[in-house]
């Protein structure tokens, strides 16, 4: 047979779950479920195929920052397949795409963030980091500076340094991670792990666990540390203020590399450029991904300061991927930063966000279930629990958040659930009409599942 949208949903269902392996899913609950079939998107809306329309809050994996399905970015791919499909940027080639994606990278990040080094994927970027930050270090005559240092429930990618740079314990029980040389301290989660500190003290007590695995290890022993501005896989957790500078401090003090993972908080999603804006990091290094090309196309890198580029690059880094700077991507990559500069996206976030979305947001704590929304930018989360006054977890973590999902999705509303979190990541481009059914569909998922 041939498959098309055409066929009936249950048998694309019984064929996807006979053959295709699906990443962060039992494959008993497919087989037995079936997969909901995606099958059009445009805007904030997909289509499956029963014609549902259904809203996606979480623009696909947080990617699809511009929306789904514009024809100008269709255009711009077409003609680069047609132009110049294909080729490398080893051994000293190259060509315009990522001539002039690079330019714009370095003109839109901050400081001294002027060189990119370019990846398939989030993962890929990161473990280009971890290769880099070591060579650098052994550049500069201390290759014992090697081991990075991360965050317990932070997320980095799927590969074998990308998720044992993130300290997600789940994955790291398969497949033997994390790699050497790479460490967890604790993350800045007031809500779930603050106890009775006030949110201010234990960000600044989270911050100084760096500090002391720093001195635990030795200076001399440490390359980088590496976190998310927002973490988002781990659940939308906004760290309190005082976390990130104590943490720009520390860097600074030690000569500790800081590696901003921006792969969900770049290109406008906190209302800035950079996730590194909003929270006042000065990064050596950014991770980027997802929006970069709003999830068009596969595409990612790392965004280098002067002094690690002019280290790593003085010698051959060994390093790199058959479609490091892939054209097609990267044409498309720039077209999106394009439209997101043209059009004003990222003010519009900022538009959007404080305070239409932001108070119906905050005003979900109303719910009995809800024990804090956190917002900023398009990334928002709202705690589930059993004892709002007491911050407390279910008895059997994640039911709750699971249910809240299903039904969440049965009312044709995309948020995920992290544990009993329940998080958003909608297109930047939403709407406030869109945001209305958002809210709606979410107290009603909420309604449902007390
Ligand atoms: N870093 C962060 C912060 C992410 O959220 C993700 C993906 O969700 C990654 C890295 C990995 O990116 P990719 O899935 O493109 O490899």
């Amino acid at each position: 047979t041939l498959i098309t949208n055409h066929l009936p949903t249950a048998e694309l269902q019984a064929l996807d779950a006979a053959h295709h392996m699906h990443p962060f899913t039992t494959g008993a609950e497919l087989a037995a479920k079936g997969a909901r079939v995606i099958t059009r998107a445009r805007g904030v809306w997909l289509t499956d195929s029963e014609g549902q329309e259904i809203l996606d809050a979480m623009a696909g994996l947080w990617c699809v920052n511009v929306g789904y399905g514009r024809k100008d970015l269709a255009a711009v791919a077409a003609r680069q397949i047609e132009e110049l499909t294909y080729y490398n940027t080893f051994f000293q080639t190259t060509h315009v795409p990522a001539i002039a994606l690079a330019a714009k990278l370095a003109e839109l990040a901050p400081g001294d963030l002027n060189h990119v080094f370019f990846a398939g994927s989030g993962s890929e970027a990161n473990d280009t980091n971890i290769r880099m930050v070591r060579h650098y270090w052994a550049m500069k005559g201390k290759p014992e500076k090697t081991v990075i240092i991360s965050r317990k429930n932070g997320y980095h990618g799927s590969t074998m340094g990308g998720a044992s740079l993130g300290g997600m314990a789940g994955m790291h029980a398969q497949g033997g991670l994390p790699i050497p040389g790479i460490v967890h301290i604790d993350q800045p989660h007031w809500y779930a792990e603050g106890g009775d500190m006030t949110p201010e003290d234990f960000g600044l007590a989270r911050a100084r666990q760096l500090e002391e695995k720093i001195l635990e290890l030795g200076e001399d022993k440490v390359a980088a540390f590496i976190g998310e501005p927002i973490q988002g896989a781990g659940g939308v957790i906004v760290p309190p203020a005082t976390y990130w500078p104590e943490i720009q401090r520390i860097c600074d003090k030690y000569q500790i590399l800081l590696i901003a993972d921006e792969v969900i908080t770049g290109f406008g999603r906190t209302g800035n450029w950079f996730g590194s804006q909003t929270v006042g990091i000065r990064p050596h290094i950014m991770t980027i991904a997802k929006g970069l090309s709003s999830g068009y196309v596969p595409i990612g890198g790392s965004i280098v300061c002067d002094e690690v580029a002019e280290v790593i690059g003085s010698g051959e880094f060994n390093h790199g991927y058959t479609y490091s700077g892939h054209p097609v991507a990267a044409a498309v990559a720039l077209a999106n930063l394009q439209i997101l500069q043209d059009e004003k996206i990222v003010d519009h976030v900022r538009d959007v966000a404080h305070p239409y979305l932001a108070e119906k947001w905050q005003a979900l704590t109303d719910h009995p279930l809800v024990g804090e929304a956190q917002l900023v930018g398009l990334m928002g989360s709202v705690a589930l629990t059993p004892d709002k006054a007491r911050r407390t977890a279910f008895a059997e973590p994640g039911a709750v958040g699971y249910r809240c999902r299903e039904r969440c999705f049965a009312n044709n509303l995309v948020m995920r659930h992290v544990g009993d979190r329940m998080i958003i990541s909608p297109p930047l481009v939403i709407r406030p009409e869109d945001i209305d059914v958002l809210i709606a569909r979410a107290r009603k998922s909420l309604d449902e599942t007390y």
